[in-house]
């Protein structure tokens, strides 16, 4: 099906997990994404969501390309977001991985997902060993890096279970040191989701917090710095997903053309694009703020 890597963990209760995610809503470090304080039940605990569940298998799909915004002045899209929206694309992959397990493995009930329910992605990647949980709270593969989608499927089916992967990040301080808008813990794995300029420009409906009008780097859609500079993603090659490939205007557009953005010229470029999710006006909102 394309996916880069796949492997699986127990379905089971969250302890520690569901201690973090309290923890980490009772500072409101989820800002305005009141949907993330939704479902806790069922986001800590896969059996809610497929009963029976027995297994959870986290997959990745990449989205890193070389391809690059020509104008370097241009207002920048973080990379995820370059082509068709994920969502889609990799659903449907998910649900043909369903469907090709049903016919080889009988009568299994299975649910899939992508950044789509109340499933703890990043960790039911870690838990399966498809990658360490980094100092920017990405997944990090060694041989892959973080450039990728996770997505999963909960099932009903024992499999056998994959190994957790020790954590390579060491006395690296990289991606802390570099985020602009200090969203990241000192000490790392911790991120105030309320400071991040992928919140901002993308989950954050009201006007954007003055505080934050030189930091934004140029990003007008999501942020990558933090992992521009992670040093595991120096060996990160490019997808070969068609539907990724970004319009060519799109790479092409200077700073002035992004700053005269109108709608027509909206709807054509991102048709199909996640970056639809903030509208013509949240995107034009952002690029203002830039200036
Ligand atoms: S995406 Fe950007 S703003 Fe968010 S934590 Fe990473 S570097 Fe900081
Ligand atoms: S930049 Fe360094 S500290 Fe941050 S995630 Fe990568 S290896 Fe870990």
């Amino acid at each position: 099906m394309g996916f880069l890597l796949c492997h699986i963990a127990k379905a089971e209760f969250m302890t520690e997990e569901a201690r973090r995610l309290d923890e980490w809503l009772s500072q409101d470090y989820h800002g305005d994404m009141s949907y993330m304080a939704n479902h806790f039940d069922k986001r800590v605990d896969p059996r809610l969501l497929v009963p029976g569940a027995k297994s959870v298998i986290s997959l990745a799909y990449n989205y890193y390309s070389n391809v690059r915004q020509i104008d370097p002045e241009a207002p920048q899209i973080s990379m995820y977001a370059y082509g068709k929206d994920y969502h889609k694309v990799v659903k449907k992959k998910l649900q043909q991985m369903l469907e090709w397990m049903k016919t080889s493995f009988g009568n299994i009930n299975g649910r899939v997902f992508v950044d789509s329910a109340p499933v703890l992605e990043r960790d039911w990647a870690r838990r399966s060993g498809l990658g360490w949980m980094g100092k920017n709270t990405m997944i990090i593969h060694p041989k892959k890096g973080s450039w990728f989608f996770l997505a999963e499927i909960i099932t009903d089916l024992e499999m056998v279970y994959d190994q957790q992967l020790s954590d390579y990040c060491g006395t690296c301080t990289r991606c802390i040191d570099a985020c602009p808008t200090e969203a990241i813990h000192e000490d790392g794995y911790l991120m105030d989701g309320s400071k991040c300029i992928s919140y901002l420009t993308i989950e954050l409906k009201k006007k954007l917090p003055l505080e934050y009008k030189d930091k934004m780097e140029n990003w007008m859609f999501g942020c990558d710095i933090c992992q521009q500079v992670c040093p595991w993603n120096r060996f990160a090659e490019s997808h070969s997903e068609p539907a990724f490939l970004p319009k060519e205007k799109l790479i092409s557009m200077s700073k002035e053309e992004w700053h005269d953005l109108s709608e027509p010229l909206f709807d054509e470029l991102f048709e199909g694009s996640a970056v639809k999710r903030t509208k013509y006006e949240g995107l034009k909102r952002n690029i203002k703020f830039l200036s």
